[in-house]
């Protein structure tokens, strides 16, 4: 067992606060690296505030995280010492059930992924993630960073990047799609930037217009205000595939409305409460609406090596960790331009 420097939340209304935390014994299979960022997701937040109602405190989130590889066991194949490595949103699976042989991990029907924070591993420990100085994780749920991505935009690309470019590819998103996004922060703003590279028109849908020229410069061909009612008029029946990002409930209906006949909405977006959806706007068109969680191990190490490819790159605000309780404010305000990344240099040893 190793000891590291971490950030851990003690409990839903303390502050988070500098800490220590174990990492276990590098085993046969285990890669251990430096972590060198670590982006704030807003489910991280959500989990430390215990919105969620499953927090196990003390919780060192963080499952955007990018760094080197320090030390591989005997049995590894897939890395050494000195790679650029990630970890996202999971850090095992049972490896026997359907979807974890079809690499939907995400989707383990057999006790479920398991979290790299917030979770209990095959050891009996509880996970702790990424705002820390170090972690030791199976070389099956690493991905390799491409040599284009710089370290600390790539963290984001492990939580933001794949939650929206898996939809994007499962619901065949390409030339000419329609696509709206609704939310203009961490998840959205890739949402943005990756349907853009795979060649849709890109509308955003976000509460005012403050980020429009923003929102533009990333890829949107369109950008319109939710608070506004006339959008809700002036977009009906527009859009083939409709992706929230949102963090809090929606008027369902009113979004709904906005697809084409046969159009999806795929909810992203984790609020903490349940969300009303109205029969008439889904019957009245023959609508679905649907739901998408991250995205397996391959696809993960596809939608990276896609970024690197085509210059996708998340837009960051680099922090240092004493600056975290601040910046979970300003994301609950969307204040965020358009994910904090967390610099951990001084929490390696
Ligand atoms: P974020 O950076 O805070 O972005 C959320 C955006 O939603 C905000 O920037 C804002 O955009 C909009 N928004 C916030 N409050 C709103 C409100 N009351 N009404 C309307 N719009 C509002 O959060 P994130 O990190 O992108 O995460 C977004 C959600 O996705 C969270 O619930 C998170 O837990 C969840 N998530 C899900 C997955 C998955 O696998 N499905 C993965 C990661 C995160 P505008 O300012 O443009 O309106
Ligand atoms: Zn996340
Ligand atoms: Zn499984």
């Amino acid at each position: 067992m190793s000891t590291v420097t971490a950030y851990a939340a003690p409990s839903a209304s303390a502050p988070l606060e500098k800490t220590t935390i174990t990492r276990r014994e590098v085993g046969p299979h285990d890669v251990a690296f430096d972590i060198h960022f670590s982006g704030i997701c807003h489910s991280d937040i959500h989990t430390v505030r215990d919105e969620w109602g499953r927090a196990r405190y003390p919780v060192v989130p963080g499952h955007e995280i990018a760094g080197v590889v320090t030390a591989v066991g005997a049995e590894v194949t897939k890395f050494a010492v000195g790679d650029r490595v990630g970890v996202g949103c999971f850090v095992d699976s049972c490896r026997e059930c359907e979807q974890c042989r079809a690499g939907e991990e995400q989707y383990c029907t057999g006790g479920g992924m398991v979290g790299t924070y917030n979770a209990v591993g095959r050891d009996g420990q509880q996970t702790q993630g990424g705002y820390s100085g170090a972690i030791v994780v199976d070389e099956n749920y690493v991905l390799r960073i491409p040599e284009g991505l710089p370290l600390d935009a790539a963290a984001p690309l492990l939580c933001a990047g794949i939650t929206l470019y898996s939809p994007l590819r499962h619901w065949n998103v390409g030339d000419g799609t329609r696509v709206a996004i609704i939310g203009l922060g961490g998840l959205g703003h890739m949402g943005v930037k990756l349907a853009d590279a795979m060649g849709a028109h890109v509308t955003v849908l976000s509460q005012s217009l403050k980020k429009m020229e923003d929102g533009l410069r990333l890829g949107a061909d369109e950008y319109y205000a939710t608070a506004d009612r006339d959008t809700f008029k002036k977009l009906r029946g527009s859009f083939d595939v409709i992706l929230n990002t949102v963090s809090a409930n929606l008027d369902m209906g009113g979004y709904l409305g906005l697809l084409k006949v046969d159009g999806t909405l795929v909810e992203l977006g984790m609020p903490e409460k349940p969300m009303s959806v109205p029969a008439h706007p889904l019957a009245g068109g023959r609508r679905s609406l649907s739901g998408s969680m991250i995205g397996g191990i391959a696809e993960t190490q596809e939608m990276l090596d896609f970024c690197a490819e085509h210059g996708v790159l998340p837009e960051i605000e680099v922090i240092t960790p004493d600056y975290i309780n601040e910046a979970y404010d300003r994301v609950v305000a969307s204040d965020v331009r358009y994910r904090f990344v967390i610099d951990t240099a001084t929490l390696r040893g």
